[in-house]
C-alpha cells in the first residue's frame, strides 16, 4: 500500500468506512522506503526529498505528527556546485536565494525577484488549490481563469515550454541550467508547451524540500498509524489477482492466493492504468476504447534513476566549502551541471539508450538526522537520470551497475576529495531494480506516467478515467497516474477522497470548497 493508498484509506476511515488495503510487499509505504543495513546505516532507496509535506493539508488532517512524523527542512535547501567551485544556492529565505543569483548575474537576480513576487498570488490562489482538488474540464478551467488578470497571466505563461521560458527570461547559462534542472526533477519534458509556468511557480512556491526524521519509511509508519487509528486494516504480502465485478459494479478483489475480499462500497486502485484496466479487470468488463487508452498510457523517458549509496566514516567535505562555509550544511547538492546546453545532450542519450556524461544530485541525510547511521558515522547518496533500456535492454544494468557506480564516485571525489578514504561500504540501485521493486513504476518511471500524451489534469491517466472515477461504478483510482501526478504529494489520494465521499453522500469537515468556486473568487 503506497503512500497515496494509505492517505485515501485514512480519510475513508475518518469518514466512518471500514477499510482494508492489499500490499504486494512485506511492508507498506511504496516509495517511502528505508533499508537498514546490518551495521545500522539507513538508506532511503526511493523518495528522499519530500516537497513541503508539512504544508500538505493531509499532514494536518491526519494528525501525522501525533502519529510520529517529523520533517526537517534545511535552510540551504539546494546547492548546485559548479566545476570551478562556484555555487548557485536556493535558500528557504528568498532574499538569500536572490543574493546567490546575483553572484552569477545581477539581471537574473532581478528577474527572479520579479517572477517570485508576481507568482506568489498565482501559486497560492490558483495552482495550490488546483493541485488539492479534482481537476476541472479544460474548457471550464480556461473560461474561469480567463476572467481574472492572474488567471490570464497564468494561461499566457503556461503556453510556453519550460525551455522557452528560461531562454526568454534568464541570461546566465548556469542559472538557466539550475532552473531547468528543477523542472526536469519534476520530469516535465522541457520542450513541451503548456508547462512554462512550472518554473515561475517553483520560484514563487514556499514549498521547499524536506526530509523525514528516521528515514522516509518513518513517514509511512505515521501514515500506517493514522490508518490503524481509524480501524483500517493493511494486508501485507498479498497481491490482487482480479477486481471482482458483479452487476456492472466493482464489489471486491480476489487475491493471488484465491481469497475473495468483498467491499460494501468501493474498490480503489493506486496502481498504473495497465495494471488496473488490463491486468486486474477481465477484458469483457472494459470497453475496447478504454483498453486501448490504457494500453497507450505513456511513461516518462527521463524519469528513471540510478542511485549510488554510501556508508561513510565522515560526511562529504566539498572543496567549494573552503570558500563557502555554508556548503557544509547544504541539503540537496547538484554536481556535474554547469551549462544549460547539457540538457539537450542528456535527452539525446536517453532517446538512444546510452549513458550521458554524469549530472547527479543527492544528500548526506545524517548531517541533519544523525539517527540514520551509527554514532559518528554518516550516509550519503547520489542519483542520476539514466535510461531504463540501457543499450536497448534494461537487463544490461546487471553488468553495468558496478562500473557506473564507480564513475559516479569518481566525479563525487573530484568535488569532495575526502571520500577517497571515508567510504566504508557502498551499493547501487538501477532503474531495473526500481521497476522490479515497485511494478507500478513501469519502465522505472518513478512518476508513474508522463505529463504528455494528453495525460494531464482532467484527462490523467486518460480521457474517461480522469477525476478518479472509472467506467465501473464502485471502482476508483487514487495513485500517481491520476492528477496531479507522481512524487510524494499524497494529492491524488486527497482528491480521490473528495470524489468518493461526495459519491457516497458523506460530508467531511476537511473538504475544501469546490475548485470552480475557488477560481471564480480569485
Ligand atoms: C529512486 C527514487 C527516488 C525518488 N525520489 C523522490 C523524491 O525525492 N521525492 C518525491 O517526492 N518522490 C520521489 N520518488 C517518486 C515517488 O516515490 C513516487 O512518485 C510515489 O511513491 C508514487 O506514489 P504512489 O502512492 O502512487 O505509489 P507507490 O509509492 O509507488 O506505491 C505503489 C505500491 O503498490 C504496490 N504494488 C505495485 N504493484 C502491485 C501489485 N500488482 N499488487 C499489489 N501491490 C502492488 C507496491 O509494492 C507499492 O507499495 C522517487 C522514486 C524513486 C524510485
Amino acid at each position: 500500500m503506497r503512500h497515496n493508498g494509505l492517505i485515501l484509506q485514512a480519510y475513508l476511515g475518518k469518514a466512518g468506512l471500514k477499510t482494508l488495503a492489499i500490499e504486494r510487499r512485506a511492508i507498506a509505504g511504496g516509495g517511502l522506503s528505508t533499508l537498514e543495513d546490518p551495521r545500522g546505516f539507513l538508506h532511503n532507496t526511493h523518495a528522499f526529498f519530500l516537497r513541503a509535506i508539512t504544508a500538505m493539508r493531509w499532514y494536518a488532517d491526519l494528525e501525522l505528527e501525533r502519529h510520529g512524523a517529523r520533517l526537517i527542512e534545511p535552510e540551504l535547501n539546494v546547492a548546485l556546485i559548479t566545476r570551478d567551485g562556484r555555487a548557485l544556492e536556493w535558500w528557504t529565505d528568498i532574499e538569500r536565494t536572490i543574493a546567490s543569483f546575483a553572484d552569477f548575474s545581477q539581471r537574473d537576480a532581478q528577474t527572479l525577484r520579479r517572477w517570485h513576487d508576481e507568482f506568489v498570488p498565482i501559486v497560492t490562489q490558483i495552482l495550490a488549490p488546483e493541485a488539492h482538488s479534482p481537476p476541472l474540464p479544460p474548457a471550464e478551467r480556461r473560461a474561469l481563469l480567463s476572467r481574472t488578470s492572474a488567471g490570464r497571466r497564468l494561461l499566457a505563461v503556461s503556453a510556453l515550454s519550460p525551455l522557452e521560458f528560461v531562454e526568454r527570461e534568464f541570461e546566465h547559462p548556469t542559472i538557466k541550467a539550475g532552473l531547468l534542472f528543477f523542472n526536469g526533477l519534476r520530469e516535465v519534458d522541457l520542450r513541451l508547451p503548456g508547462f512554462g509556468h512550472h518554473i515561475a511557480a517553483l520560484l514563487a512556491s514556499p514549498a521547499k524540500a524536506q526530509m523525514s526524521r528516521g528515514g522516509s519509511a518513518a513517514l509511512a509508519r505515521a501514515l500506517e498509524a493514522a490508518v490503524r487509528a481509524t480501524g483500517g486494516e493493511i494486508k501485507l504480502a498479498a497481491e490482487p489477482r482480479r477486481i471482482v465485478v458483479e452487476g456492472g459494479r466493482a464489489v471486491g478483489v480476489e487475491t493471488a492466493d484465491g481469497e475473495l475480499i468483498r467491499a460494501n462500497h468501493l474498490v480503489a486502485s493506486s496502481l498504473n492504468p495497465q495494471q488496473t484496466f488490463l491486468d486486474l479487470l477481465d477484458a469483457a468488463l472494459v470497453p475496447r476504447d478504454m483498453r486501448e487508452r490504457a494500453r497507450r498510457f505513456q511513461y516518462n523517458l527521463l524519469a528513471p534513476l540510478f542511485a549510488l549509496h554510501l556508508d561513510l566514516a565522515e560526511p562529504p567535505r566539498y572543496r567549494a566549502s573552503a570558500e563557502r562555509g555554508e556548503l557544509a550544511r547544504a541539503f540537496m547538492v547538484i554536481l556535474g551541471l554547469d551549462h544549460v546546453d547539457q540538457f539537450g545532450d542528456i535527452v539525446r542519450h536517453h532517446e538512444a539508450g546510452t549513458i550521458p556524461p554524469t549530472v547527479m544530485w543527492g544528500a548526506c541525510p545524517t548531517l541533519f538526522d544523525p539517527s540514520q547511521a551509527p554514532e559518528g558515522r554518516h550516509t550519503a547518496f547520489m542519483w542520476e537520470k539514466l535510461p531504463y533500456r540501457v543499450h536497448g535492454d534494461a537487463e544490461n544494468w546487471e553488468r553495468l551497475r558496478e562500473e557506473h557506480g564507480r564513475a559516479m564516485l569518481k566525479l563525487w571525489q573530484q568535488h569532495a576529495p575526502n571520500l577517497a578514504d571515508a567510504v566504508i561500504d557502498s551499493f547501487t540501485r538501477t532503474p531495473l531494480d526500481i521497476a522490479r521493486d515497485l511494478p507500478n513504476m513501469r519502465d522505472g518511471d518513478l512518476l508513474v506516467g508522463a505529463f504528455a500524451n494528453d495525460q494531464v489534469g482532467y484527462h490523467r491517466p486518460f480521457a474517461g478515467a480522469g477525476n478518479y472515477r472509472t467506467h465501473l461504478p464502485g471502482l476508483y483510482l487514487c495513485g500517481a497516474s491520476s492528477h496531479p501526478g507522481g512524487n510524494i504529494t499524497g494529492l491524488p489520494a486527497y482528491n480521490a477522497a473528495q470524489v468518493i465521499l461526495a459519491d457516497l453522500g458523506l460530508a467531511a469537515d476537511w473538504m475544501p470548497a469546490p475548485i470552480a468556486a475557488q477560481l471564480a473568487a480569485v
